[in-house]
């Protein structure tokens, strides 16, 4: 069986990453990566489902124990990718999506090079600060903080290898299932197919 595909998904706060990302995984076959940080919990989130929240700490052992596949510091908090989940579900030949900033990103572009990297636009930067501040869950000067963010981290999207914008929602999502479908039908990870199309003679 063939491994699944390392995903790794980048893009401003309020792009709306968060909302694309859980309609990709309902798909079957597709892992999404709890990651670790030091924030506080928002209204609504729950621990070991929108993220593992760590003191700093125990977040400090987990990169001691090279059990962070990657981890960065944003905003002032840690954030990280436990590695463990993810070596199992790839193994199992699932695929597995990183929702992660940009710094991780490249991290993982350096350990995992068959990884496949894409980058999600807000239509503008004036939609993105409506977006943050409809969303509602930060205090004003949180909120100036990630917008001060959003211009640099967007001029790291050319490192990627796709960039999807996220206006309309539905559209985004079947632009990241065709990038998927395109990645799986790459001749190198259809060797087997090509094979066994070759010994049915
Ligand atoms: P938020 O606080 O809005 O949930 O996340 C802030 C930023 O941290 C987002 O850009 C998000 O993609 C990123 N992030 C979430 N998990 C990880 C992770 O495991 N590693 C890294 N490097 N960034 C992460």
């Amino acid at each position: 069986m063939s491994k699944g595909i390392l995903m790794v998904v980048s893009g401003p706060s309020g792009c709306g990453k968060g909302t694309v990302l859980a309609e990709i995984v309902k798909s079957d076959n597709i892992f999404y990566s709890v990651s670790a940080t030091t924030r506080s919990p928002r209204p609504g989130e729950t621990d070991g489902i929108n993220y593992h929240f760590l003191t700093k700490d125990k977040f400090e052992e987990m990169i001691d124990d090279e059990g962070m596949l990657e981890y960065a510091s944003y905003c002032g908090n840690y954030y990280g990718t436990p590695l463990k989940p993810v070596e199992d579900m790839l193994e199992k030949g699932c695929h597995v999506i990183l929702e992660i900033e940009v710094q991780g990103a490249m991290k993982i572009k350096e350990k995992c090079p068959d990884a496949v990297f894409i980058f999600i636009l807000p239509p503008s930067l004036k939609e993105l600060r409506r977006r943050l501040e409809k969303r509602g869950t930060e205090s004003a000067e949180v909120i100036e903080k990630r917008l001060g963010e959003a211009a640099g981290e967007i001029a790291h999207a050319y490192k990627y290898d796709y960039a999807v914008v996220n206006g309309d929602l539905s559209k985004a999502v079947n632009d990241i299932k065709s990038i998927i479908r395109a990645e799986e039908l790459k001749t190198a990870k259809i060797k087997n197919t090509i094979n066994e199309v070759l010994e049915n003679a």
